[in-house]
Formats: C-alpha cells, structure tokens, sequence
C-alpha cells in the first residue's frame, strides 16, 4: 500500500460510490429489515481513513474494503459484520485506534475488527506443512465470533483475486498460505464456493508448471465434454419429468485444483478422472433424489463401487448429496449428483448458508436436528431476543478442551485448555521441561502456574541441573508433562533407595569380610523373587526404603554367615553409611507429616517417641517398612535402637522454609511441663512471656496443690533456638522453679 497525499480525483470518488451503491442494494435486497445506516458510517469513516492510500492495483484502497463487503453481502450476512467488513483494515493499516472504532461503531463491531486484527498478526507463511492443521485449528479456536473468519476468507478471496500486482515472491507466499489455510478452513466450514475459487486462485501461483498442465488437458476436452454435457442435460431434464421429478439440471467441469489433486493422489491421467465431468440435479425433496437416482441408474448403467449415499452418511463438514458415476452407450462417463436445495445451498455456501434461512424465523428443533454438525461446532446463546440477531450470537468454540500456542520460531504447540508454560516446556521436549525455571509469555516473565492462552508466544527458559519439582503436577494439565514428571520423581526416588540400599548392604557384607561382588546377580535375583520383588534392583531399593533389613538380605545371599561370629566396627558418626544420605525436609502443616522435597514423604518421618524439633541433633534410623525414623540423638531410645549400628543413618534439616510466624505452618507441638508457685497472675504471666515471642499456645493445663502448680502447655515451636528462648524466658519469672520438656506431646 502506498501512501499519496493527494485526496481521491473525481474518477476514483465516482468508481467508490458506484461500489458502495451496489453493496447497499445487494445488502437491502438480501436482509431487508437490516439498517443500512451503519453501514452509510463505516463506508465513510473508511473513506475519511483510508484517504490517500493506494493498493498494488493502484486503485484507490477502499476498494478491497468495498469488495471485502460485498463478498460478506453475497454470503448475506447482517450489517454488523459488512460495517465490520469495511473496517476490516482500519486499525492495522491507519491511523485509527479501538478506542475510535468503538465509540463509533459499539462494542460488537469492534469485537470483529479486533478478531480479524488478530488473525493477522499470527505469521502464518512459512510454516511447515505438517503444522497447517494446527495453524488452521487455531485460527478457529482464536476467534469467538464467526464473522471474524468469514471476514477474513472474503479478505483473503479478494486478496487472491487481485494477487497478480503483488510482487512474485509475495504472490508466492500468499497463495501458498491460501492453499494450506484458507481454503481448507472454508472446506470445514462447508463453503464449498468459496474453497473452489481460493484453491484454483492458489494454484495457479503455488505451481505454475501444473497449473499449466491441468489446463491444457482440460481445455482440450472442454469443448467436446461441454457439448457432451449439453445433450445429457436435456436427456435427463426430459428423464426426469418423466418421472415426474421436478428439479434443476446443471453441469460442470470439475475445477482444476481438484483435478490437479485426483491425478497426483491416484496417478491418473485427465481422461480417467470419472468426476471430470458432472451434471448436478437439484431437487425439492429428498424422496425425489432417491427418485432422480433410479430413473438415471434405469438409463444409464452405473459404475460399480461409484454410488455414494452422502444423504443418509453426510461428510464431516455435513455436505449431502447421492453420488453416482455413469456410463452411456456411446461410452461416455460422468459423475451425477443429486441433491436438494437445502444440500446444495449447504455445500456451496456452508456455515454461512446457516442462518440466511433463519432470517425473521426462530431456530426450530428441527433445524437443530438438521445442522447437528453446527451444533458440534458451534455454540449460540439460547436466549436469543431478536431472531434477526441469531447470527450476531453465533458463538464459535471450535476447539474448547485446546489451547494453541507459539513456539518463538513460530511452531504451533497444541495443549489441554488451562494447560501453563510446564505443559508446554514438555511439549517441546522432556528435557526442556526437567530443566524449566521459568517462562516468558509474550516476551514477559510469568509465573509457571499461569494458565496460557490462545495465540500466546512462549518462551522457556532453562538452567541445566535443574530438576522437576513435586509442585508441578498440582498445575500440569497435559498427560505428557504429568507423566514425565512422575517417572523423574519416581526414577530419582528410587535411585537413592538403590543407592542406599547397596550400601547398607556392603557394610553388613563387610562384618563378615564380603563384598558385595561377590554375590553375582543370579542369586540376588533369586532372592528377590523370594521376596516377590522383580529383580534384584528391586531388592536393593526395598532395603534403601527400609522395607528389607540388610542382615536378613545378607544372610539369605549367603547362608553360612549366620554360623560366623560378625566382625563389628564400632560404628562411628560421619562414617561411610553416615554420610550416605543427607534427608532433606521441611515439615509442613501441623499435622506432622514431614515433607522431603522431591522425594516420597513416606521416606522419612519424625520419631514419635521425641519429637526432634528443627535445629535439634538428629539422627535417622532405617526401621523395618516404614522408612526413616528421625530421632533427636538425645531420645533415650536412640541408644537402644542404635546397636544395629548399620541401621543408623545420617540426616539433616532443610533450610527452614519461609513461611509467616504463627500461621501454624513450619511449626511443631512441643509440650512443656512447669513447675510453679501457686499465686495470683501467674498464668498471666506465663502466657504473657509466651505470647511476647509470638508463639502460640494449643492447650494449657494446671493442676494445684500445697500452693504448688504443675502447668502443662503445649506451644507451637519452629525451631530449637525458638524453644530455648521460650524457656529462659519462663525461667526468668518469680516464682517458676523449673521448666521441662516432655518428648511425647
Ligand atoms: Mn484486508
């Protein structure tokens, strides 16, 4: 488009104007009880915007607007959507904002214009041809509206029209984009017109040599197939009266893109394309198509396996039709078909073929029923008050369970609707999603959570090392990152238990002056099966878990040892086997569950016997089937349990978690017991010195006697150095003997 300063001559005022007229005759012809006068504002708000501005044509640039418009009219659409059409390009291409195209025009046709915009934008040339689909599929899923994709095929169908101006590459482009966007969009919108000429207009561009083939060979049968075709018109025509059916007769040469397709798909030449010709017969009822079908099958004999019945099976796009090809006596053979009125407005028209009917009528059940497909595809509101607004409430929701989004190369990523930047990481590949750590949308950093949304470029970004976290699967939506991420956590978890589990087993090998190689892994998977494990993999995770003790293991690889006297190490702290595994975890709520980030809870959990509190010295304990017990080393019963020296293993407290004082998380119960004098405001006292540090108090419990009190709180403790505040504060009022901590809360 270039820009000329110069207002619109007279010559070009004139050729506008007369389009204009036309576009208000045909719209007053075709929807009547439409006001025309917002069409009069769009045209000259179009004029007044568009001035100066010029196509590759050279004509003046409201013309594509005004063609735009009325390709919309001849599809009979409502005003909106032609007031839309004429401001198709106002906000890309001048000086116009929303805002403007609003408070002139109302929400309705700024909606559309926005809709076409966003179309637009999307870079739909150079894709792979694999992503067409997708490219297609979004394209539907990104607009609300109908109008928007049927303003854009008229935009696109007038852009075909004229592409002969555009330089050769730019041709090449478009028409390409046309072929594998447009025209296969209006195909599953049924609108077999409009697909017919944007695919022929495509052609000829996207392969030149073909193109040119095509129409050779079809030209060189065109004048004997149409005389061929004249005389079988009037044969059926006659035939068909005969019958007593009355119905329309017209005939075609298949269009040259099609043919172009049948020859490459079924290796043919043109004479052997059996649709090459084709007589249409269009009827008013059903029961005469079937009619129409047996008086020509009586004539003319038909080609075997060639008959479709499209009415009792419509296509996808709901295209109906009995198809037959047949044969003449002179040898001639050309396809018929056979439909009524309703199929055919149907298959050439489409989804804009809907509501032209509905005009002044409510929709009916039967209609429903009739345009099921529509119903699939598309959702309008059920209060509809004014019937001739049914199409204006045409909501579009193509594709409700996806959301497509962009790669910044431009690749189309398909995901489960409410799907975030987790899902897509994955999508692209499981490596970029293990190392994901954040995203950008639209070139700005969000959160993983975020949910993405149609037409959203995504960014990953990655740090290498970084492993998944357990928190993602409360946001992944897609099948494929859940699955990864559980097979991470899983695969990892068990490594450790693996991991752990060789080497409770070397050290038990060790006592008796064993190594673990040994032991060759038949036997150990003999054990395993014992068991009922699956391998001896298994085996040694089952230990690591703490499931096996690696005594018993070790004495059924190998028996004799239970005569033999162990050779014990004294264990030591920070040993081998110490030093193993270094838990991680946090507690979270007060339920008392411990949390070991990446990791299965159940691998680890708090001694109940004492209660070990962040900050303590602990030390874990591999038990018989039920993980890790982590006990304060303080606990009495660490001395008993820890005989089994091999059983001991080293654990440590996460980094405390930053979480608010006094909401109850990141805490533990701890009870004290506090011996006391019995006198006034004691207890207010105490509570007070509690309170002061923020702590919260759970349950509090006196009990008197001989003017001595025994109080029992139990307070919510985050750490040991919290606790010991806590109690040398106590320890500071009048009156307090003593402070004890009680393990068992
Ligand atoms: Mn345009």
């Amino acid at each position: 488009m270039a820009t000329n300063p110069q207002p619109a001559s007279q010559k070009e005022l004139k050729l506008l104007t007369g389009k204009f007229q036309q576009l208000l005759a045909k719209v007053a012809e075709n929807r009547p009880s439409d006001d025309l006068e917002i069409i009069r504002k769009a045209y000259d708000f179009s004029l007044k915007h568009h001035q100066g501005q010029t196509r590759a044509s050279g004509e003046p640039y409201l013309i594509h607007p005004l063609e735009v418009s009325l390709v919309l009219a001849d599809m009979k659409l409502d005003s909106t959507a032609i007031a839309a059409g004429l401001l198709h390009d106002a906000i890309e291409d001048t000086g116009v904002t929303h805002e403007d195209v609003r408070r002139e025009f109302g929400e309705q046709v700024v909606h559309i214009v926005e809709g076409v915009t966003k179309i637009d934008k999307i870079n739909l040339a150079s894709r792979e041809e694999r992503q067409a689909e997708n490219v297609r599929k979004m394209v539907l899923a990104m607009v609300d509206d109908i109008r928007v994709v049927l303003i854009k095929l008229a935009d696109r169908l007038h852009n075909m029209r004229t592409l002969k101006h555009l330089p050769e590459e730019r041709r090449q482009q478009v028409a390409k984009e046309t072929l594998e966007i447009y025209a296969p969009l209006a195909h599953r919108l049924g609108m077999g017109k409009v697909r017919g000429e944007l695919e022929d207009l495509s052609f000829r561009y996207v392969d030149p040599i073909g193109y040119d083939q095509v129409r050779k060979e079809v030209e060189s049968h065109r004048k004997a197939g149409e005389s061929f075709l004249a005389k079988a018109v009037k044969i059926l025509q006659q035939k068909l009266k005969e019958n007593g059916v009355e119905a329309k007769v017209e005939s075609r040469i298949k269009r040259l893109y099609s043919i172009h397709q049948k020859l490459l798909r079924q290796r043919i030449t043109v004479d052997q394309v059996y649709d090459l010709l084709a007589v249409r017969i269009i009827t008013k009822s059903v029961k005469d198509c079937y009619t129409a079908l047996g008086a020509i099958h009586q004539m003319w004999r038909p080609l075997p396996g060639r008959i479709k019945d499209f009415i009792a099976m419509p296509r996808p796009n709901l295209y109906q039709s009995l198809h037959t090809t047949v044969i003449t006596e002179d040898g001639h053979q050309f396809e018929v078909q056979i439909r009524t009125e309703e199929m055919h407005k149907m298959a050439e028209e489409g989804i804009a073929a809907h509501w032209k009917y509905k005009d002044g009528t409510p929709v009916s059940a039967k209609d429903e029923q009739r345009l099921a497909w529509l119903r699939q595809v598309v959702e309008w509101q059920q209060d509809v008050k004014d019937p001739n607004e049914f199409l204006s409430t045409l909501k579009v929701d193509l594709y409700p369970e996806e959301v497509y989004c962009f790669t910044p190369m431009g690749k189309v990523v398909i995901l489960p609707r409410d799907a975030s930047a987790i899902d897509f990481a994955y999508a692209i590949h499981t490596e970029i999603g293990h190392t994901c750590i954040g995203a950008k949308v639209n070139g700005r950093i969000v959160p993983l959570r975020n949910k993405l949304r149609n037409g959203d470029v995504v960014e990953i970004m990655t740090q290498p090392g970084h492993n998944p976290s357990r928190d993602w699967l409360g946001f992944a939506k897609s099948t494929r990152a859940r699955n990864k991420i559980r097979h991470w956590l899983n695969i990892h978890q068990r490594e450790r238990a693996i991991e752990i589990g060789k080497k409770l087993l070397e050290k038990q090998a060790r006592k008796y002056r064993l190594a673990l190689k040994d032991f060759n892994e038949k036997t150990m998977e003999t054990i395993a099966k014992e068991y009922g494990l699956g391998g001896g993999q298994d085996l040694l995770a089952g230990i690591g878990y703490g499931k096996y003790s690696a005594r018993q293991v070790l004495a059924k690889l190998s028996p004799e040892i239970s005569e033999q006297v162990p050779n014990e190490e004294p264990a030591k702290t920070g040993s081998t086997i110490g030093t193993v595994i270094r838990r991680v975890f946090g507690q979270s709520a007060d339920t008392g569950a411990i949390k070991v980030k990446g990791y299965n809870d159940l691998l680890v959990y708090r001694a109940r016997c004492c209660n070990p509190i962040r900050g303590e010295a602990i030390v874990g304990y591999v038990t018989r089937g039920k993980g890790v017990a982590v006990h304060a080393v303080s606990c009495p019963n660490v001395n008993n349990l820890m005989y089994e020296a091999d059983r001991r293993i080293g654990v440590e407290w996460a980094k405390a978690p930053k979480m608010a004082k006094n909401d109850g998380r990141g805490t533990y119960p701890v009870k004290l017991t506090v011996f006391c004098d019995d006198r006034p405001a004691m207890l207010k006292q105490l509570t007070a010195v509690i309170s002061d540090d923020n702590t919260n108090i759970r349950n509090i419990e006196a009990r008197t006697a001989d003017s001595q009190a025994t109080i029992d709180i139990v307070i919510d403790i985050e750490d040991v150095k919290h606790l010991e505040r806590v109690i040398s504060g106590l320890r500071k009022i009048p009156g307090i003997h003593d402070v004890q901590r009680l393990n068992k809360v």
